[in-house]
């Protein structure tokens, strides 16, 4: 009896002792993301991101949302393999992007490019609900289970082509894509508010931009590049 409870207390202990580990170094990833915003401020116009952006960085365990073999890493400001692949986005592009969609608690919030879940988990904290569609089924079930392990109830999952957006729960105050079309998907932009702002990667290979694209209260879009990205392709089947 004795000698249960101690293994018990023991796996208690080291389990606590990983989260401590884990925050720590999601600490200092929050401190490599404000280093890499102030090292790219030329181009992208901002020195700083928001700090309620910043507080969601340091908040949501990123470990949770890698592959298992690669939690050890899962804090270094670099994407990382999901399978199929695909990868979770480096942590300072999904800041940038977030940051960049001045996200309020009431917007309605679609994203394209489920992958493991975890840029959802980030606006699923800072928004009211996150649409979010994946083309490969098996990365959409596992980020829906592993948003469910972390409490994130307000995100919407859907399995299928992205490029057309979610018509039936269009329009949408805001609108993420997390893989690279070559041109902007006319859907996407006709599902976005007037008012709303999307974040984008967009065009060939060797040459994409990180876009924001905004829509005013006509419903006039204008677009701006902001940095330089590399994103895996948005896949269009025919
Ligand atoms: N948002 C993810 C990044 C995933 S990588 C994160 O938080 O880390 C990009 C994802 O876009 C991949 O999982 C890929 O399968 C998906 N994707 C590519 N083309 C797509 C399409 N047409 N519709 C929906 N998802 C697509």
């Amino acid at each position: 009896m004795w000698f249960c409870w101690r293994l018990t207390w023991c796996r208690f202990v080291m389990i606590d002792s990983h989260d401590v580990h884990f925050s720590t170094l999601r600490q200092a990833m929050v401190e490599q993301i404000a280093f890499h915003a102030s090292l790219v401020s030329g181009e992208t116009g901002k020195s700083e991101l928001a700090d309620r952006v910043m507080a969601v960085m340091g908040a949501v365990p990123r470990h949770e949302f890698v592959p298992d073999e690669l939690r050890a890493f899962a804090y270094m400001d670099n994407p990382l393999p999901i399978g199929f692949g695909k990868t979770i986005s480096q942590p300072f592009i999904v800041a940038l992007m977030t940051d960049l969609l001045e996200l309020t608690p009431d917007d309605r919030v679609l994203e394209i490019g489920t992958g493991l879940g975890y840029q959802a988990a980030i606006l699923s904290k800072l928004a009211r609900t996150v649409y979010t569609v994946e083309i490969i089924g098996e990365l959409a079930r596992e980020a829906a289970s592993r948003l469910r392990k972390q409490d994130c109830t307000n995100v919407e999952h859907r399995i299928g082509d992205g490029s057309h957006g979610w018509p039936a729960q269009a329009p949408f105050d805001k609108v993420i894509v997390t893989a690279a079309p070559e041109l902007i998907p006319t859907a996407l932009l006709h599902q976005l508010s007037a008012g709303g702002r999307m974040v984008i990667p967009a065009g060939v290979e060797e040459a994409q931009q990180l876009m924001l694209v905004r829509k005013d209260g006509e419903g006039l879009t204008s677009t701006q590049e902001i940095l330089r990205v590399r994103f895996s392709k948005l896949v269009t089947p025919h």
